[in-house]
């Protein structure tokens, strides 16, 4: 509670800052609605967020205007509408075993570490893990997954660099249905510099598990980095093309300034958000409850 407070400080205080100097003890006028709006862009949030608070605010016959306490207290009840429906864990509950969740985002977004992460979490719920090392394209990739593994103490189907990921995604559902295995997390590629390749090899995986599981993957999560701002918005597009999307993970989301933009790529896609990264730990992965992010980010 408190790390998600501390982790959402920098993104409430660029929101505060962005209000600065705003507001007037007079009547709202269209020239200070303006100003608001733009402060709620430039703040992350999206122009959706932005347009209904100035909407909400011109309603509002605020005769003698509002204080930045004022807005964002109207900004709080607007990002809590926006997460609510998208506030959703990922849950293990697909049968036959195992639940196959692909995990796909570019490289350097906190792919690996969130794929340790979530590894932790279900292995605290009592479920059997499993992980494969389906990057195959990076040696330090696979080497990074392996160490983790050991470390959090699950087994990993792996191959060498520049080896078939399709081929170790099929022998890990082997495995991990032998051994019965509750969740087997899969590491993909991550190079969106080569779309047509990634998209082949993205398919080609699927296709692999769909065969033996017409359910599988049963979730598709895409992790992406907080930190780059609205080019996390661009990366969902160019993956709900290339593989399909069913959630989102944001990680990176202690420090960065750049928080709001949770709440424009719930506001712009809908799709589930499963849980936000808030520190390298393997603990630093959490669910969030909607009200209370929307008062780490709203003040
Ligand atoms: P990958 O290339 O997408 O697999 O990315 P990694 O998992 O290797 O992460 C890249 C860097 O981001 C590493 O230094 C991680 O420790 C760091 N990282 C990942 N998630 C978070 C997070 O939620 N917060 C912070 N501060 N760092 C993170």
């Amino acid at each position: 509670h408190k790390k998600l407070f501390s982790g959402f400080k920098r993104t409430s205080d660029r929101l505060g800052e962005n209000l600065t100097g705003i507001f007037t003890k007079s009547a709202l006028d269209d020239a200070t609605l303006d100003q608001i709006e733009e402060a709620l862009i430039i703040s992350d949030l999206g122009p959706g967020m932005a347009a209904r608070v100035r909407e909400r605010l011109a309603d509002g016959r605020y005769d003698k205007g509002i204080d930045e306490a004022g807005v964002k207290a109207l900004v709080a009840e607007e990002i809590e509408k926006v997460l609510a429906p998208v506030a959703r864990p990922l849950e293990v509950e697909a049968f036959p075993r195992p639940q196959v969740i692909l995990v796909i985002g570019v490289n350097g977004s906190g792919k690996t570490t969130t794929i340790a992460k979530l590894a932790h979490l279900f292995l605290e719920q009592d479920y059997g893990v499993m992980l494969a090392a389906g990057d195959t394209f990076r040696a330090a990739a696979i080497g990074q997954l392996k160490v983790w593994a050991e470390r959090i103490g699950v087994p990993i189907v792996s191959g060498p660099e520049g080896g078939d990921a399709a081929g170790i995604v099929y022998e890990a559902v082997k495995q991990a249905t032998e051994t019965g295995i509750d969740v087997l997390i899969v590491d993909t590629a991550g190079r969106l510099q080569n779309k047509r390749e990634l998209m082949d090899e993205l398919a080609k995986i699927r296709r692999v598990l769909g065969r033996l599981n017409p359910a599988s993957p049963h979730d598709v999560v895409l992790v992406l980095d907080a930190t780059t701002g609205q080019n996390a918005l661009s990366q969902i597009e160019v993956f709900k093309e290339v593989a399909g999307v069913t959630g989102l993970v944001m990680t990176k989301l202690d420090g960065t300034a750049r928080g709001g933009v949770l709440v424009a790529a719930a506001e712009k896609y809908g799709l589930p958000i499963h849980a936000i990264g808030v520190g390298e730990t393997i603990d630093d992965l959490r669910p969030f409850e909607a009200a209370e992010l929307a008062h780490a980010i709203a003040g």
